[in-house]
């Protein structure tokens, strides 16, 4: 890491934090402390998880050389997702998730429990959208739902909801947080439509799931396909439009703009992750369609800074600068997460400061954020 100057350090120091942050883009699968996701496993016996403890986090952990792409990044939840599998996982590992972020979120070093922290945070997570995809928790992950696996997904949703519902009431609504679930780009059309299904019974039965995303690889399904992006646009219509919309896209080089733009027109969300192919359009052939259509729509746009990184999406804290100055100069909402923290070894805290410190981030630009997060979250629809 570069220098630190001690100035900068101080203006950190001087931020005026609000009490309670909210951060919209965590997955489950990323969000459980390692040791505790190496409990589970050791618990349920789940098989190929190294020869020990320090085997297992070298290799679960998104760091270093072995990540070069998304879909490097992508290559352990395979393995995550069959650990958290199962009802009593899957309820066990959101309670787990909503308490990591209210624990350790406002922390720069964050650890397993708030008992290690010497310093006070910077604030607290007051309102967390947890997302995950219910049918890659059904010990079937391997086939990406196309064989039902050994446990029944609405047991699944319903455990997560109530857990949702019990930490409510275990931390007095001190901290609020919500389910989206997560459609697959790396599942078939018959297995996104079973999900859609499922997604609109569980609505009408009032289970409390507050929004939609598009996750998975760019590479195995970028959408540019006419036919695959009619499919995902009915697969998100079998739900409707009475809950929240945020969809992954333009992470990685395998999507362009013309299909960025043809995808947001098609899915209609009101959030995005990681839109970095509109950014790149505009900086590398002054084609701004895709910052337009982001501008034109008001879509908030959700950055992950070390995820992006990490996947080569943006390539360092230099051009992060730029990510935020062309966002600035649309004028186009935009707002900080941590995508998953717990594979990551991060927090937002930490995250808003490897931004500040480098110079990529002024003051101003992180509350506007902080606060654009509060306007955007679908908790509000509740
Ligand atoms: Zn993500």
């Amino acid at each position: 890491m570069t220098k630190i100057d001690p100035k900068k350090l101080e203006s950190w120091n001087a931020i005026k934090w609000p009490e309670a942050a909210t951060e919209l883009h965590v997955h489950l699968g990323g969000s459980v402390p390692l040791h505790r996701l190496w409990e589970i496993a050791i618990a349920r016996g789940i098989r190929g998880m190294g020869n020990g403890y320090e085997e297992f986090v070298n290799l679960v952990k998104r760091e270093g050389d072995k990540i070069t792409d998304l879909d490097s990044y992508l290559e352990i939840y395979d393995r995550i997702e069959l650990i958290q599998s199962g009802p009593d996982a899957v309820r066990e590992s959101v309670i787990i998730a909503i308490h990591r972020a209210f624990l350790t979120g406002g922390h720069i070093q964050s650890g397993p429990g708030i008992e290690e922290h010497s310093e006070a945070p910077l604030f607290r997570i007051g309102s967390l959208e947890l997302r995950f995809n219910p049918l890659k928790r059904t010990g079937a992950v391997f086939l990406k739902g196309e064989h039902a696996g050994l446990y029944d997904v609405d047991r699944v949703i319903r455990a997560a909801c109530n857990a949702v519902e019990d930490v409510a009431i275990g931390f007095k609504n001190r901290i609020r947080a919500g389910l989206i679930i997560c459609f697959g780009r790396d599942m078939t059309f018959d297995a996104n439509m079973i999900l859609a299904n499922k997604v609109r019974e569980w609505l009408d039965l009032g289970l409390d799931v507050v929004g939609l995303d598009l996750a998975g690889s760019e590479k195995t399904n970028p959408l540019s396909d006419p036919q695959k992006l009619k499919e995902m646009k009915e697969v998100f219509d079998t739900v409707g439009t009475d809950i929240g919309r945020t969809i992954h896209v333009g992470e990685t080089p395998y999507i362009d703009v013309d299909t960025f733009v043809n995808t947001v027109e098609a899915l209609n969300p009101v959030r995005v992750a990681h839109p970095i192919a509109a950014l790149r359009a505009y900086w590398e052939k002054n084609d701004d369609r895709g910052l337009k259509v982001l501008k034109e729509r008001n879509i908030a746009c959700e950055l992950c800074v070390k995820s992006n990184l990490l996947t080569g999406a943006v390539k360092d804290l230099d051009e992060y600068g730029k990510v935020i100055s062309t966002f600035d100069d649309f004028e186009i909402p935009y707002t900080f997460s941590t995508d998953a923290p717990s594979l990551q070894g991060t927090s937002l805290a930490s995250e808003l400061q490897l931004l500040y410190l480098h110079g990529s981030i002024q003051e101003e630009q992180i509350l506007r954020a902080l606060q654009v997060a509060e306007d955007v979250t679908f908790l509000n629809q509740k």
